[in-house]
């Protein structure tokens, strides 16, 4: 007899970001369907995905329009190599992606998952200064606590120690800049009347460092994996201003911010600023199929635009790039957003689960902030609420809870001990309320 699934599993599968062990207390879910914001297993059991599964779904799930999109193209077109080849999908999503992103933002490079971004990314802006007489400007400087993936380039950038601290001797020396903390602000500010004191940091590592570095990378407004810490457009505004100074490029990270997940379509927006390049995947394609943008200035364009004996050019590919599956999803996507009024739609629910956390969990003994950007809502919890002292790590409150929350039907999936909503952006304030009613029952456990 065939054994369980969940037992097959275990056998073959060796699931990303997990100790397989734990799977011997919590094995895996396994999922037959989807609908909307809910996820059925296979035992009929329904689990709200809160958490947009990794971020990504941005629309609920099997979404009827993106379904039909991407079987109509599915009939014409499955995938063509893309050097020297294209397609309608590719043309016309760029086409209107141009009109959406911040301006002067003009060329677009596809790849096939967030991390190869900005792998992209990085190599993009290392090559423009070799190609436009600064060959010394080599160095990247990150903030601390930033997540940009985990391929080596993208590791090297980032600086969570879970992720990349075994493999430092195998990554790139990076400067990494203090990030803004307002939670557990060392300057005594408060988020939304804060003149930014910490971006004195980012000016020192630029005093230091402005005339060897290339570019700075930074997750705008959201530091998504750090515990979705939310810092204030004012710093990135300072940031656009200092790299200009400096000529140094400024990389926006929007992979987990972009597509409305911080109340506008891009984070940028909130702080009047386009970056030299902008890194877009996740909610591109609703969280459907694997595709990411590298979107850059005509400046960085024309650096690499010559005669092929030059070489000059950007030879980087994935075999993946431009999957007219996923244009077609990606044009589904804006679609939806623009005829469902997705964006104000959302706003509103925000404001109104604003109000609604703060009434129910403000008051908590262990609930230090609650801090929240768009639809994005996230209880930090500590030991004590006075001194923001965190629990003990060994003791993994925020996994204890998750496997409570998962008995109840909720996924949540923790960053540490900071519980987060990140729903898709079309939820009801009925789902909401259902989440909020198990975060309650946990948290009172
Ligand atoms: N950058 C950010 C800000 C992210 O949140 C993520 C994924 N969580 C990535 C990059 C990497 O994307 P991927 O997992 O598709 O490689």
């Amino acid at each position: 007899m065939e054994q369980p699934l969940e037992q097959q599993d275990l056998d073959l599968i060796w699931h990303p970001c997990s100790q397989m062990k734990d799977y011997e207390t919590l094995p895996p879910m396994v999922i037959d369907h989807a609908h909307g914001c809910w996820l059925y297993d296979t035992h009929g059991k329904a689990y709200l995905d809160i958490v947009s599964s990794w971020w990504a779904n941005l629309l609920g799930h099997t979404n009827p329009v993106l379904n039909a999109r991407i079987k109509a193209q599915l009939d014409k077109l499955e995938h063509v190599i893309f050097a020297n080849f294209t397609h309608e999908p590719a043309i016309t999503l760029a086409r209107r992606l141009k009109a959406l992103v911040p301006p002067g933002l003009s060329k677009f490079q596809f790849h096939d998952n967030g991390s190869a971004a900005v792998e992209a990314a990085l190599k993009l802006c290392f090559q423009y200064h070799q190609q436009t007489g600064h060959p010394e400007r080599q160095k990247f400087l990150c903030l601390t606590e930033g997540y940009h993936g985990e391929t080596i380039g993208a590791l090297s950038v980032g600086s969570m120690d879970l992720f990349a601290l075994k493999y430092k001797p195998m990554l790139m020396e990076t400067v990494h800049v203090e990030a803004p903390d307002c939670y557990r602000c060392p300057y005594g500010q408060h988020r939304e009347t804060c003149s930014c004191p910490c971006f004195a940091k980012a000016e020192e590592a630029f005093a230091r460092y402005g005339k060897e570095a290339a570019a700075m990378i930074v997750e705008p407004l959201l530091q998504g994996s750090a515990g979705m810490r939310v810092y204030p457009p004012l710093y990135l505004k300072k940031l656009r201003a200092l790299c200009d100074a400096r000529g140094v490029l400024l990389i926006a990270d929007e992979i987990a911010t972009g597509f409305g997940r911080t109340g506008t379509l891009f984070a940028c927006e909130q702080a009047g600023i386009t970056p030299d390049v902008l890194c877009l995947s996740k909610g591109l394609t609703g969280g459907y199929l694997p595709m990411s943008l590298t979107v850059t200035t005509r400046k960085i364009y024309d650096a690499f635009y010559d005669d092929y004996g030059t070489h000059k050019a950007f030879l980087h590919s994935h075999t993946y790039a431009g999957n007219p599956l996923g244009c077609a999803a990606a044009l589904g996507v804006l679609d939806v957003l623009e005829q469902q009024q997705i964006l104000p739609r959302a706003r509103e629910t925000a404001r109104w689960l604003t109000k609604e956390m703060e009434a129910r969990f403000a008051g908590h003994p262990h609930v230090g902030e609650i801090r929240h950007i768009g639809l994005i809502h996230a209880l930090e919890l500590v030991a004590d609420k006075k001194t923001k002292q965190p629990f003990p790590a060994a003791k993994r409150v925020g996994y204890q809870l998750y496997k409570k929350a998962l008995e109840r039907g909720l996924v949540l999936r923790p960053l540490g001990d900071v519980l987060y909503f990140n729903p898709p952006l079309n939820i009801t304030r009925e789902e909401l309320g259902q989440a909020m009613g198990i975060l309650e029952a946990i948290l009172s456990d």
